[in-house]
């Protein structure tokens, strides 16, 4: 009996390795390469691609499928390096730390994971929440929720009043003195503890707020938060623990120190001066541009009472500059990786950072580079994802039109697998 029980098991087993996907590919973005190749078949095994072959070839085995993306640009799913998946804008957001209970935002990060993933992003990198982050990504590697791969930073670092403290802005009764625990530190000692805790409570990377921010209720949006020491000890403690930090920067002082502390990643990067970039390319810091949160901010500060007072002037004042700042990073040779701060601005529509890095002066391949191989690297998967090759994760979009001959077709993904399973088609 126990023989003929492991015979049926062994039996199953095999029935389900021998199921295989062929999907038929009229345009395939070779992302390691920059180029569109034509008519290739991409065959999925399990939740890997295990060949991709030139021409249609159909299977062999009745218990395979096809897929027929024949008229459609089949690439790797996107990789987005700044989201925030728990929260999104609206003129009531502010009210939400007082209405909201933990499980709400748990089912409207739900939902927000969903959208994400259908507009093409099978990989985020969610830089700061409170905590929902990790339960949700757990959610999803179990498969019991739908949405991208998640490596997030749980709660942002900042310094007392800084960009990330989560008391801005209230009455003094409520303000409490949040610290290392809540992600908030004033010494070498406090910045150990703070990326201690992150550890502790499940991160994968750590975010630091090394300037002011937008949509803080505090005063300034570009000053320096940390001291370079901090940053440092921030780096180097992290860096025990596997992980990488990702820093938050308007202003080009708070930048400087953030990156010569050892960063791995700067958000934003309004006012980066030539020397920063300069720096940036010596320490292999990556830019992560986020284009669509400042175009976002830029507008709706100019919509009455959709921001706190404290915010408008610092929303029009950085918004409309980070456009400009990328393309002279670009130019300068600065390591770019995609990143939109969805969130800031409504998830979902992630994908209009590819036409805004383009209008700036990126050709479109070397965009969708960035989303993909690059970013692959930095999360450390490179051979797992950002590529359509033998022996990577099947983690496969498709649009309509070709991008590389029309930039809006990112606005239209017809096709998502992500980890060998179909999504959307
Ligand atoms: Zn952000």
């Amino acid at each position: 009996m126990k023989k003929f029980l492991s015979l049926l098991l062994f039996a199953f087993t095999a029935v389900a390795f021998a199921q295989n996907t062929y999907i038929h590919c009229g345009k395939l973005i070779d992302t390691q390469n920059g180029r569109v190749l034509t008519e290739k078949t991409i065959v999925v095994s399990g939740n890997t691609i295990s060949r991709v072959v030139d021409g249609y070839v159909n299977p062999t085995n009745s218990a395979d499928k096809i897929i027929d993306l024949k008229t459609k640009t089949v690439m790797p799913g996107w990789i987005d390096m700044h989201v925030h998946i728990e929260s999104e804008t609206s003129p009531t957001k502010y009210l939400e730390a007082f209405t909201l209970n933990e499980a709400d935002v748990a089912f409207n990060a739900q939902e927000i994971a969903h959208r994400t993933l259908m507009a093409g992003f099978t990989t985020v990198r969610d830089l700061g929440g409170s905590g929902v982050n990790v339960s949700l990504r757990n959610a999803i590697n179990s498969k019991k929720v739908t949405g991208p791969r998640i490596y997030t930073s749980e709660k942002s670092l900042a310094t007392t009043g800084g960009h990330a403290d989560p008391t801005n802005g209230r009455k003094k009764d409520l303000m409490g003195d949040p610290g290392p625990k809540e992600g908030v530190v004033n010494s070498l000692e406090d910045a150990k503890k703070a990326v201690r805790q992150r550890y502790k409570n499940g991160a994968d990377w750590i975010k630091i707020t090394a300037t002011g921010g937008v949509l803080s209720v505090a005063k300034s949006g570009s000053n320096p938060q940390f001291f370079e020491d901090e940053i440092a000890a921030i780096v180097t403690t992290a860096k025990d623990y596997g992980m990488n930090v990702a820093a938050h920067a308007h202003g080009d002082e708070g930048m400087q120190r953030a990156i010569k502390a050892g960063v791995k990643t700067i958000e934003h990067g309004t006012e980066m001066s030539a020397a920063t970039m300069d720096l940036m390319k010596q320490h292999n810091a990556f830019y992560v541009p986020t284009i669509s949160a400042g175009k976002y901010v830029a507008e709706k500060a100019k919509v009455e009472n959709f921001y706190p007072a404290i915010i408008v002037p610092k929303a029009l004042a950085i918004g409309p500059q980070i456009q400009a700042t990328f393309g002279r990073a670009y130019k300068a040779g600065v390591p770019i990786a995609f990143g939109t701060d969805a969130g800031v601005f409504p998830h979902g529509e992630n994908a209009k950072e590819f036409i805004y890095m383009t209008e700036a002066g990126m050709p479109v391949m070397e965009a969708l580079q960035s989303a993909t191989v690059t970013n692959a690297d930095l999360l450390g998967m490179k051979g797992k994802l950002g590529a359509l090759e033998a022996g990577y994760i099947a983690d496969i979009i498709a649009t309509n039109d070709d991008p590389t001959q029309n930039i809006h077709a990112v606005e239209e993904v017809v096709f998502v697998m992500k980890d060998g399973v179909v999504y959307k088609d």
